[in-house]
Parts: structure tokens; C-alpha cells; sequence
């Protein structure tokens, strides 16, 4: 088996927000994570951990305090002017609510070809065949180019959002919670879909959800985040089986499906996450942490590396 093709990395990335009372919220702290071609980077977490946070800067729509976001080797958070919108072509990103990220007065030929209008790359006539080949591709049908966004499913939308997002044939899709707001059989749907265009395209996906179960489905690399840092990053397909964090145990445990033995206690975290300005010393988790000792509070766990794909922040894997 040939090395996995890094294509983008980020490298100890740090944000802080000033907050209204003039302390300022860490909304990642020191994130270091990487996409490899055409694989599936999923992160996990709940929300207010930093998730969206993070893969703004992937898609250059905000930069980092500091850090680097290396997309083929270039340090996109220094590029400016043509240069970034150069770049931005072959990183797209899909929201959770598209209705709302659409002009109700375009049509779905209109809001689908935007992006290569922008781009110079047809010419207005050609919208129609254009967007027609694009619907295909989504599995919806051709004569869909003439509708409004309000004349559609929620379903329906997200899949015009998504042909919108690949019409430019970017090489990175990142998903924010872009299957959130469906009902479970549609984000089913619109999961197969997403994995049958990565299969087709080689796409490389950035995967953002709070459902570590629908994560789990779709990433081969799962990366798990708590108030701004990675906690615990491994192959989704060992997700249950292998995780370590008592964060990431305690999220798997909360989700009930049908492989959960009957007869094993169900640990569900009932506290919320501290706030984001008062972060504890020592580990973010050990206020809810139920195997927490006394270097917990002292040291914050740096990532440990159990396996060339497997890193656990916790003291108790040192
Ligand atoms: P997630 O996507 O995991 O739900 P976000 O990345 O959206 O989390 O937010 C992380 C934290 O940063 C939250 O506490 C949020 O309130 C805060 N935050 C995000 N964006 C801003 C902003 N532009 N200004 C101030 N605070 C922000
Ligand atoms: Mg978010």
C-alpha cells in the first residue's frame, strides 16, 4: 500500500475570541490535524467545542492567532487577494441550513453555477446544461435548474447545495453539520451520497457533526474535540471498540443503537461542558471526568501517540 497523501494540515492552530466582558474565549487551542487524499477527516464533538471554528480556517473564510493551514505545502493564512480566491476554488464548504444560504429570488440554475460565473469558466447560456449535468450528478432531477429554493425539500436543498459545492471540481468538501437539520432517512440518503461521490471523484472530505454514531459511519479518521483541543484522534472503523478518552467512552456510550449490550450501565455525561472562558488548569475534562486523579488537575495531558493513527490526550494513557 502506497503512504496516504497528505493534502492539507494544520499545525498548532490557536483562536481566541474577545468576549463582552473583556475576557477572551479560546475556541482552539494548539489544533494540529491533517487530510489525507481522498479520505474522510470527521470532527466530533459538542457544540461550542471549536468545531466550526476550526474548519473556517480550512476553507480560508477566517484566519487563525496563530498557526499554519498548509494546503499542498502553502500556508493558505498568509495568501491574500487573487491568490486566495485561487485557492479557495479547490476548498469548498457545505452549511447545515442551505435555505438559509440561498437567495429565494434565484433560481437552482442560478445558485448552482454562481461559483463558475464568478470564475469566468461558462458563459451565462450555458447554465441550464450545465446545472442539469450538476443536478444529475446529486441525483436529482434535470428540471429541478428552473425551481426556487422554496419549492423544494429540505433533502432536496442540501443536495443543490452540495452540486453548487462541486461544480468548481474542488479536490477538499467540507461539510459543517451539513446533514443536521434533515430527518434521519434523508441524511441517510444524503450520507450514501456523499460517500458515492468520494468514491467516484477521490474527494477528500472534511466531515463536521455532533453524532459521533453518523461519524463514525462516514470518516476513516475520526478526531475528537473538547473545549477547543483534540482530545483523541483514530480510524472511525476502530471508534468503538479502541477509543481511550473518557470523553470520547462517555459520547459512544450515550448512543444507544442496536449492538449496545443490554446489560451494561449507560454512562451519559449529565453536566455541561465548563464555559469556554473558564476553562479548568490541568485537563479541560477532568471537572466531569469520572476517572480523574490528582495529575489531572496539575498538568494538562499532552497528545500521546498509542499508534501511528491513534493519539489520546489523557494522563492516564502517559
Ligand atoms: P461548534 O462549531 O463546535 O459548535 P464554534 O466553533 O462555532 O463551535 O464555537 C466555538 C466557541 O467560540 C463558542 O463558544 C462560540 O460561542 C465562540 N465563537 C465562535 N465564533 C465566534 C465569534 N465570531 N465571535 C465570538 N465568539 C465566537
Ligand atoms: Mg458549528
Amino acid at each position: 500500500m502506497s503512504e496516504p497523501e497528505v493534502i492539507m494540515e494544520a499545525l498548532h492552530v490557536c483562536k481566541s475570541y474577545p468576549a463582552s466582558d473583556g475576557r477572551w474565549l479560546r475556541a482552539n487551542e494548539d489544533v494540529s490535524l491533517h487530510l489525507v487524499k481522498g479520505k474522510t477527516l470527521g470532527l466530533v464533538g459538542e457544540s461550542g467545542c471549536g468545531k466550526s471554528t476550526f474548519m473556517r480556517f480550512l476553507v480560508a473564510l477566517d484566519r487563525p492567532d496563530s498557526g499554519q493551514i498548509l494546503y499542498r505545502g502553502q500556508d493558505i493564512t498568509a495568501l491574500r487577494g487573487e491568490k486566495l480566491r485561487q485557492t479557495r476554488r479547490h476548498i469548498q464548504m457545505v452549511f447545515q441550513d442551505p435555505g438559509a444560504s440561498f437567495n429565494p429570488k434565484m433560481r437552482v440554475r442560478d445558485i448552482v453555477c454562481e461559483p463558475l460565473l464568478n470564475f469566468g469558466l461558462i458563459a451565462p447560456k450555458e447554465r441550464a446544461a450545465v446545472c442539469r449535468n450538476l443536478l444529475e450528478m446529486v441525483e436529482l432531477p434535470g428540471d429541478f435548474e428552473d425551481r426556487y429554493p422554496h419549492s423544494m425539500s429540505g433533502g432536496q436543498r442540501q443536495r443543490v447545495a452540495i452540486a453548487r459545492a462541486l461544480a468548481l471540481q474542488p479536490e477538499i468538501l467540507i461539510l459543517d453539520e451539513a446533514t443536521a437539520a434533515l430527518d434521519v432517512s434523508v441524511q441517510k440518503n444524503i450520507i450514501e451520497l456523499i460517500v458515492k461521490l468520494q468514491r467516484e471523484q477521490g474527494l477528500t472530505i472534511g466531515f463536521i457533526c455532533h453524532d459521533i454514531a453518523l461519524v463514525q459511519s462516514v470518516a476513516h479518521q475520526v478526531a475528537v474535540m473538547y473545549l477547543g483541543r483534540v482530545v483523541e484522534i483514530l480510524p472511525g472503523e476502530n471508534l468503538r471498540t479502541q477509543a481511550r478518552h473518557p470523553y470520547t467512552r462517555t459520547l459512544i456510550d450515550a448512543v444507544l443503537d442496536l449492538d449496545t449490550d443490554p446489560r451494561k450501565p449507560i454512562t451519559v455525561i449529565d453536566s455541561e461542558p465548563p464555559s469556554p472562558l473558564d476553562i479548568p488548569a490541568g485537563c479541560p475534562f477532568r471537572d466531569r471526568c469520572s476517572q480523574c486523579f490528582e495529575k489531572c488537575a496539575q498538568e494538562k495531558p499532552e497528545m500521546r501517540w498509542l499508534s501511528k493513527e491513534h493519539g489520546v490526550a489523557c494522563h492516564l494513557f502517559p
